[in-house]
């Protein structure tokens, strides 16, 4: 579970964050949209450390966020990110890109990192792609390959920061449908994303963000049939 309170961010004197207040429960979903700039992506960076947060409480997983290296160390095993840009090493293979940090960080044999990664691969449908190396493949297997990577590490959290905007029209739909599967395994996800159809299918919950605040939350039924603040009606009638 993800708990934050009165949790406030500036860079520099620019209040990026004010006073957020979140509690996503284990299993959850969570889809956070929002206009450019809101603070959406700087929000889930607090949550894996990307970002430092200078008010409030994080706390992951029991964890509080601190400058303590090793609660970030622990919280950091536990959560796994999948951005934009799917910043894969592309100097390494699919497969060594999927077991460099189970072996480094958690100490597996390559063994069962290869097993356990090629199982994942697999599951994203591209087992046959882990003798390539990322520039081989296309975006959609690409962003493919980050989610596997990210699941190989067991996270009980996943992040995506806006995993499909990178991608060409025709590939959106694989990497969804990857995470509509996962979604089903009941792991807990907080997923930026304008894509509102995946939203509606998956989400437990719908948030929208602007001006560095959360505007509004609700179920996606009452969020996309009944939106309370105008802010977030004339968001939804730009992205619907
Ligand atoms: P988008 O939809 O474009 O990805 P976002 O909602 O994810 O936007 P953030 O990336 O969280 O927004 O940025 C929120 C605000 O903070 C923006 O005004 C941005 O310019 C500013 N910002 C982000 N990163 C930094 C930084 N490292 N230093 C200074 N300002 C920053
Ligand atoms: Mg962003």
């Amino acid at each position: 579970a993800v708990v934050m309170r009165g949790v406030s961010k500036w860079y520099g004197d620019f209040q990026v964050l004010t006073d957020i207040d979140l509690n996503v429960r284990r299993g959850e979903r969570v889809v956070i949209c929002g206009p450019s700039g809101s603070g959406k992506s700087t929000l889930i960076r607090c949550i894996n450390r990307l970002e430092e947060h200078q008010q409030g409480d994080i706390i992951v997983d029991g964890v509080a966020l601190t400058d303590d290296l090793r609660s970030v160390d622990r919280v950091r095993r536990e959560v796994g990110m999948v951005f934009q840009q799917f910043n894969l090493f592309p100097h390494l293979t699919v497969l060594e890109n999927c077991v460099l940090a189970p072996m480094r960080v958690r100490g597996a044999s390559r063994r069962a990192a290869e097993e356990q990664a090629l199982a994942l691969l697999a599951r994203v449908r591209i087992p046959e792609q882990a003798g390539k190396y990322p520039g081989q493949l296309s975006g959609g297997q690409q962003q493919r390959v980050a989610i596997a990577r990210a699941l190989c590490m067991n996270p009980r959290i996943m992040l995506f920061d806006e995993p499909t905007s990178a991608l060409d029209p025709e590939m959106v739909k694989e990497v969804l449908d990857v995470m509509v599967e996962l979604a089903g395994d009941g792991m807990t996800m907080l997923c930026v994303t304008h894509e509102m159809g995946f939203a509606r299918r998956i989400a437990d919950r719908v948030i929208f963000m602007d001006g560095g605040q959360i505007v509004e939350q609700a179920d996606p039924e009452a969020f996309f049939t009944a939106p309370k603040h105008a802010r977030t009606q004339a968001f939804l009638s730009q992205v619907l």
